[in-house]
């Protein structure tokens, strides 16, 4: 079965007004287990707005989105929540960290507010730690530490849950550009592990990582590509 599977989505904004926005006018495309997405395109082609209804921050104005089977349409407010606790990861330009919280217990986060025992955390955060390469900045602050290390420690909060998909937003948009290749090489890695991601950028070069990439413009793909294969696929 498809891991997401998505079927003539759209969505307008202000449906009712005398100026609709067509933001999503035909999306379809379906996710196995285990790929690396991107969704490309230039500001305004409808890329957040994927990926809020992906993360069932926002509904479809009509088609179909169903995630591991579940129809992420019919969720309540409260379901929605729940599910993305349980079953999404977010990662997001600008970390999103809390500077109060050391490093461990931003990476603690979800698993507290999930009632994970303490015991179980512990366990969950030393190969998380070791295979990012976060455990020298594990016990400072966010502020104490560089961009690349913050989306690193990002990185690790949105696994720890073991998501069944993982959603970043521009992850490396507050990025030089050698730090960001080392946060796409971790990806790639993540990846290699069986993590299913997709992530959203107008970066070419972010994009290039993922094993295929969705190029969208003006609210529908217009092409696909596919990593290590020159020809474009319609
Ligand atoms: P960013 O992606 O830069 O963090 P947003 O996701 O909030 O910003 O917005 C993305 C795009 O959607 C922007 O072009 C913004 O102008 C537009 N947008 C967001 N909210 C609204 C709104 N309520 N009405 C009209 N346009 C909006
Ligand atoms: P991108 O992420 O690719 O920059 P968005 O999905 O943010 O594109 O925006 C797609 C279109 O929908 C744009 O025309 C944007 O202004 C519009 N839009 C986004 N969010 C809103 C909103 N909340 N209300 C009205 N229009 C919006």
């Amino acid at each position: 079965m498809n891991l997401l599977h998505i079927s003539h989505l759209q969505k307008t904004y202000n449906a009712n007004s005398t100026h609709p926005v067509k933001a999503l006018k035909e999306i379809s495309f379906d996710v196995n287990p285990g790929e690396y997405i991107a969704i490309m395109g230039e500001s305004g082609a409808g890329k957040s707005t994927l990926l809020n209804i992906i993360a069932t921050l926002e509904k479809a104005s009509a088609g179909e989105i169903l995630l591991n089977g579940q129809d992420l349409s019919s969720l309540t407010a409260d379901q929605a929540a729940k599910y993305r606790r349980e079953h999404l990861g977010f990662i997001f330009q600008h970390f999103n960290l809390l500077n109060s919280l050391s490093n461990r217990d931003n990476i603690y986060l979800p698993l507290v507010l999930a009632k994970v025992p303490v015991a179980e955390m512990e366990k969950r955060i030393q190969p998380l730690a070791a295979s990012l390469g976060i455990e020298q900045i594990i016990d400072r602050y966010p502020t104490e530490v560089s961009g690349g290390q913050q989306q690193r420690i990002a990185i690790a909060r949105a696994l720890i849950t073991q998501p069944d998909l993982l959603l970043a937003d521009e992850p490396t948009g507050a990025l030089d550009s050698n730090t960001s290749n080392e946060i796409l090489d971790l990806f790639d890695r993540v990846n290699a592990n069986g993590q299913t991601i997709i992530m959203v950028t107008h970066s070419a070069a972010a994009a290039s990582y993922a094993k295929r990439t969705l190029f969208i413009k003006d609210g529908r793909i217009y092409h696909e590509l596919f990593r290590g294969d020159d020809s474009l696929k319609q």
